[in-house]
Order: C-alpha cells, then structure tokens, then sequence
C-alpha cells in the first residue's frame, strides 16, 4: 500500500510539473518571473545544462560550440590547477568528487545525448553515478590565478568601473572611466552579467540572480556532488558543503531571502539527514551572465575589429573557462 502512496506522490508530482511547464511557457515570456507569493517566483528558463552544460541542448552549430569548450575546459582544469598551485602555493582544491544525478538522467533526451558525446555513468541506488566529473573551489581558484598572473608581470587595476569605448573612426582606442581614459591595441570584454550596461551588443546579456548557502558539516558525510530537481549539493574538501541556487530574473537585486536559506538548507537535510543540524554559515547570491537566446558570446563585436567579448556563459561560465579564454587568446593574436 506504501508503495502505492508513492507512486500516487510521483504521479501528482509529474502532473504538477507539467501543468507547471505549460502555465509558464503559455504565459511566460523566456526569463520573464511572476511572483506567486513573497518568497515564490515562477521564471521561465530551459534547461541548458542540468549538471554544468551536460545535457546541453541547444540546437545548431552552438550545441557543438558550448559541448567542445565544456569538455575540452574538463580535461586541461586537473592539469592548469596543479600547475597554478605549483607556481603559486594556493590549492583551488580540484577535486574529482564525482556527480550523482537523481534525476533526468534516464530521460530519452538525456540518454541520446551521452551516446552522442560518448559520456558513461555508473548505476547507484539513488541514480546515477558520473565519477569523471570534478569541482573547483572558485574563490581560491580566482585568487591563485590573479596571483600567477601578477607574478609573470600583468598590471591588473581593480575597483575601476569602464563607462564606455573610446571610438575614433570605427576603431576603439580604449576604453573611458569616470576619471580616467585607459589606451589600448584591443580590448576584451569580460564583464559578465554587467556587459550590456556599457557595451552595444548584438544581444543584451541580462543578470540572472543565484542564491546559495555554505553549510559547516564534516568530511565524509556526502561523498558526490549530488543534483536533484535543479538543485545541487557540492561537498568540499574540509566538509563545508555548498547547496544551490535559485534561479531569479529580478535585475541587479543582490539582496537574499531567509526563505531561500531554508528551502536550500531543507534541500540538503532531506538527501543527507545529518545536515538538518549543521550551521549556515554563509548566504549569499550572484549574477549569471544570460541572454534570451542563451548563445554564448566568444568573438569580435559586430561594429569594431579590434573589441573582443567573452560573456553570455550564463550558468557554465567556470566550467568553460579555460577553453574560452583559450579560443579568445588564438583570435585575438590571429592563431586562428
Ligand atoms: C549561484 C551561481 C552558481 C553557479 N554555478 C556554476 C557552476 O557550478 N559552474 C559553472 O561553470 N558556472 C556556474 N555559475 C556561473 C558562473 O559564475 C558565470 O558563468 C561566470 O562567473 C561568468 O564569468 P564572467 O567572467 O563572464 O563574469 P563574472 O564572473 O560576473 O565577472 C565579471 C567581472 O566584470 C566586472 N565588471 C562588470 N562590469 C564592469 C565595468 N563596467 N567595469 C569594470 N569591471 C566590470 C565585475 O565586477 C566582475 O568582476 C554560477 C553562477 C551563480 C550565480
């Protein structure tokens, strides 16, 4: 009778989703919210990518584009990590922890997709097992980075906010600050979801707000990263555990809700019951670079030769980003 309870709860669930699915893309234009109470929104997004761009599924040459500099970014991160912590002493602790999906990864969609890229799980109780994948700590990694390159001689001015492109002759100069004019052969755009508010753009790149928690556990007590309905659970080395994120189309709107931490944290506990005590110990939300078409943006701008954008990565940004600064480098200094 249990067993017929649950799959009643599945049935209802099933049907909630997708009459869910088809209020919001009846209703909802692409990344447009509703709110439905104080702490719901409904935002209407695909799914591009349930675990870091893997069941990518754009269509065209970009599906191939996203899937190469996401896989080709896997391989060399294990190698540029220790390499970065040779050269610097700062570990950004990569770590093949694993991937355990729950869910969609038994979907057709999803089944087809891994026969085309050759990708293989192993069968887990709860799911399925990819053990290839790996995690990076990206705050250590940012720093370990910014240190690397300061020692091989790069000036890096920080806390300066571009206003706007130089322009003489359809040619940019540089680029202009509130109080300064900085000169330059090239210049590359990397400003994430801030990109539109200072360059014209074929395509605006919109803010896409994530809230995560950091809970205090201890190592051991999740083994795999763990995704489930969107939402993921990443064990770190030192037994901090990061649970993520919303999904709020809501401008640039840092602030974070009580309601979220304790959706998240609930999240966590249901999957691993001994983090129902463990303590948040930090909140907080960012800013994916998005765009209607969810097009990554990898090349020259549409008006100037010598201005080079690397935005729009939306939620694979960290994931690809070895491969497109690679692809960004070879343009720019004509390798291609
Ligand atoms: C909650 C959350 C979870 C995520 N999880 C993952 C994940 O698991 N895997 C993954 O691959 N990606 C993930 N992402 C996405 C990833 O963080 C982004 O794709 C990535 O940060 C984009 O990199 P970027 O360099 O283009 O932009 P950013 O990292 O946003 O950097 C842009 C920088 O440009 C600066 N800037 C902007 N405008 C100006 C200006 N006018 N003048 C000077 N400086 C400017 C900003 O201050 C900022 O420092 C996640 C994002 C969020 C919010």
């Amino acid at each position: 009778m249990i067993q017929y309870k649950y799959y009643f709860l599945s049935l209802i669930l099933v049907i909630a989703d997708q009459l869910t699915k088809m209020m919001v893309l009846g209703s909802l234009e692409l990344y447009e919210s509703i709110e439905i109470t104080s702490f719901f929104s409904l935002t209407h997004v695909h799914n591009y990518g349930a675990a870091f761009s893997f069941l990518a599924d754009e269509d065209g040459w970009q599906q191939y584009f996203l899937v190469s500099i996401s896989l080709a970014s896997q391989v060399v991160y294990e190698q540029l990590c220790a390499q970065i912590l040779e050269d610097t002493g700062l570990d950004p602790q990569y770590l093949k922890s694993g991937l355990l999906m729950m869910d969609e990864y038994d979907s057709d969609e999803a089944i087809a997709w891994m026969k085309r890229y050759n990708l293989n799980y192993q069968s887990h109780q709860q799911g399925a097992l990819f053990s290839e994948i790996a995690q990076v700590r990206n705050p250590r990694l940012l720093k370990a980075l910014k240190a690397d390159i300061v020692n091989k001689g790069v000036k890096i001015i920080e806390h300066v906010k571009i206003e706007k492109l130089l322009i003489k002759n359809d040619k940019a100069l540089g680029v202009v600050s509130s109080n300064k004019t900085y000169l330059a052969d090239c210049v590359l755009a990397c400003s994430g979801a801030w990109s539109s508010q200072w360059l014209d753009l074929k395509e605006e790149i919109f803010p896409m707000k994530g809230q995560m928690i950091v809970l205090k556990s201890k190592p051991d007590i999740v083994e795999n990263i763990v995704l489930d309905q969107g939402r993921y659970i990443i064990p770190r080395q030192d037994g901090r555990i990061l649970v993520g994120s919303t999904m709020q189309n809501v401008g640039f709107d840092r602030s974070t809700d009580d309601q979220t931490r304790k959706a998240l944290h609930e999240f966590a506990s249901q999957r691993f019951s001994s983090l129902a005590n463990a303590q948040v110990e930090h909140h907080w939300s960012g800013f994916r670079p998005a765009s209607k078409s969810a097009k990554v943006m990898l090349g020259k701008h549409a008006k100037f030769d010598n201005v080079f954008l690397n935005t729009g990565h939306f939620r694979n940004g960290i994931n690809m980003a070895p491969e497109s600064a690679k692809r960004i480098t070879q343009l720019i200094n004509h390798e291609t």
